[in-house]
């Protein structure tokens, strides 16, 4: 049987005339509860015995009087009589109506609505309330009670429109507006107005419904719950510390709170918070839900920091790795550019000699003529061929002629520069590029190779073997001719044929 809350119990709140809301009767405990307390001349045997025969109810009432927090106190109970002599009949009585409350409105099924994250979080607000009570003059069962009912507005608008309070929460969550700003849009009164109506309601004293309407408010309605309010709202963002992804920034915003209301420091502040675990727990166990669920602010701490040492060296282990393989890829990379050299080196050698060969003297010259026209420089080609080698060969045999070609390669490269291309140009011809050089140095050079060779005698074996050779020079002069390189190479090569019909053993200028 759903009962109808009615306009004119809502003092005053006219909108709910326009959106009546379904809420659910107070539970049977609760009822039993509240008409055992109506008569006149009952007694707290009577409060007592209809606990105990609640099993569940009877847990919950211990489950809270032998919490860590009382039994620092030493106010803990072993048994409901005592727990009422300890607390309080009103406080027993109060709390045995919370926890029927709670125990009605947690349904354990699904739907949408995460009623175990709901209550977990009013737990661990109710347990940090009743904490936070003691630095004030608010008695702290019941500041426990309006921390723990605070928000039970919001099971009871999902409840009553499943739909529309779903959608109040996503938006809550995706824009981070305030809740009772969208309850309101949305159904034209906020969780605070119907929690507090429907305790009202179903009996439950003005110490706890008033509170309970204006807990997120700034003003409290009547003054002497504004210490109360603070309590609960102290207790909200302590209950963010356990509950959400932001706690870091939910305890600094807490330390500074309690330091500015309380004078309470920082290490006591984390003390504090640490204290609430235990005491949540307790109180979650008794209502069925695994007290590992909470742990202490300090241990969520250590743990995160474990967390992070692992990232970390798993960190450095990735970076180890890299740079084992950065540096193996840099390795393969450096093999390869050698082995890329030693390649190039040898396509471009001359196997006898060990002088460049005629294909990278080609591709030599054509750069080189290249960046003479870039540059405005002039450059120059040397022709040299062994004069009467047909006759060492004849002579000596082939074997002698190769140490010979060798030992004039020699002498050519002895007298070229590092920027000068030396390459046998084919069976007993050389060619010099010699870059950035005019005539009169180019000439210079001719003559230079030109009196070596002839001046140095081969030893080979016992023989001694003296040869000379004839040199065609050609100057390449970007400012005055336009030339190709088949033409570059073949004005040399005249020139030096010049040296050969003139009577060997001579170097010759190319005219053009
Ligand atoms: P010239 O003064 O007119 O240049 O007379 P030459 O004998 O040097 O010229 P010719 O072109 O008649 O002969 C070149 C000789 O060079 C013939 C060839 O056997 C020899 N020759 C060419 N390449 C090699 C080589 O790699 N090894 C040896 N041993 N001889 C070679
Ligand atoms: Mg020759
Ligand atoms: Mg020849």
């Amino acid at each position: 049987m759903k009962e109808k809350i009615q306009p004119s119990s809502l003092n005053g709140r006219s909108q709910f005339i326009d959106t009546p809301l379904k809420l659910p009767t107070p539970p049977a405990i609760a009822m039993k509860i509240l008409d055992t307390l109506l008569k006149t001349n009952f007694s707290s045997e009577d409060l007592a015995h209809l606990i105990e025969i609640d099993p569940a109810l009877t847990i919950r009432i211990l489950g809270y009087a032998n919490s860590p927090f009382y039994l620092a106190a030493n106010r803990n109970a072993g048994s409901v009589r005592r727990a009422i002599d300890v607390l309080g009949i009103n406080a027993v009585r109060n709390i045995a109506l919370s926890f029927s409350i709670v125990d009605a409105l947690w349904d354990r099924g699904t739907g949408g609505f995460d009623y175990d994250s709901f209550w977990k979080e009013s737990v661990i607000r109710a347990s940090a309330a009743s904490i936070f009570a003691a630095f004030t003059p608010c008695v702290p069962e019941d500041a426990f009670i309006v921390a723990l009912l605070a928000d039970v507005g919001k099971v009871l608008m999902f409840m009553a429109r499943p739909d529309d309070y779903l959608t109040v929460q996503r938006e809550v969550r995706g824009t981070g507006a305030r809740d009772c700003d969208v309850e309101r849009r949305m159904f034209t009164y906020d969780h605070q107005d119907i929690g507090s109506e429907t305790l009202r309601s179903w009996g439950m004293p003005e110490s706890i419904y008033q509170p309970v309407a204006c807990h997120h408010s700034g003003s409290c309605k009547k003054e002497n719950y504004a210490d109360l309010r603070d309590v609960i709202q102290l207790a909200d963002l302590t209950s963010k510390i356990y509950v959400s992804q932001a706690s870091a920034q939910y305890m600094q915003r807490l330390c500074g709170l309690i330091k500015d209301k309380y004078s309470v420091n920082a290490d006591d502040a984390y003390r504090i918070v640490d204290e609430v675990a235990p005491h949540a727990a307790n109180i979650l166990n008794s209502l069925d839900m695994p007290a590992s669920q909470v742990r202490p602010y300090s241990a969520l701490l250590q743990r995160a920091n474990e967390r992070l040492s692992d990232l970390h060296l798993e960190y450095d282990h990735l970076l180890r790795k890299f740079e084992e393989e950065k540096a193996r890829a840099e390795m393969l990379e450096r093999e390869l550019r050698e082995a890329n050299e030693r390649l190039i080196e040898l396509v471009a050698t001359d196997n006898l000699t060990g002088l460049r060969n005629s294909r990278y003297f080609h591709a030599q010259i054509q750069s080189e003529m290249l960046r003479a026209q870039r540059y405005a420089h002039k450059m120059a080609l040397v022709m040299i061929d062994i004069d009467d080698f047909k006759r060492v060969n004849d002579t000596h045999g082939h074997l002698v002629g190769d140490m010979v070609l060798k030992s004039v390669a020699g002498l050519i490269l002895g007298e070229s520069r590092s920027g000068d291309t030396v390459a046998r140009y084919g069976g007993e011809e050389f060619a010099v590029v010699l870059p950035e050089t005019d005539l009169q140095h180019a000439a210079a050079f001719a003559e230079r190779v030109r009196k070596t060779i002839e001046m140095v005698t081969v030893s080979i074996d016992k023989l001694k073997i003296s040869v000379t050779v004839s040199l065609g020079v050609c100057v390449f002069d970007p400012a005055a001719h336009r030339l190709g390189k088949d033409d570059f190479i073949k004005a040399a090569d005249k020139a030096l044929y010049s040296s050969k019909k003139t009577g060997k053993n001579r170097l010759s200028i190319a005219s053009y």
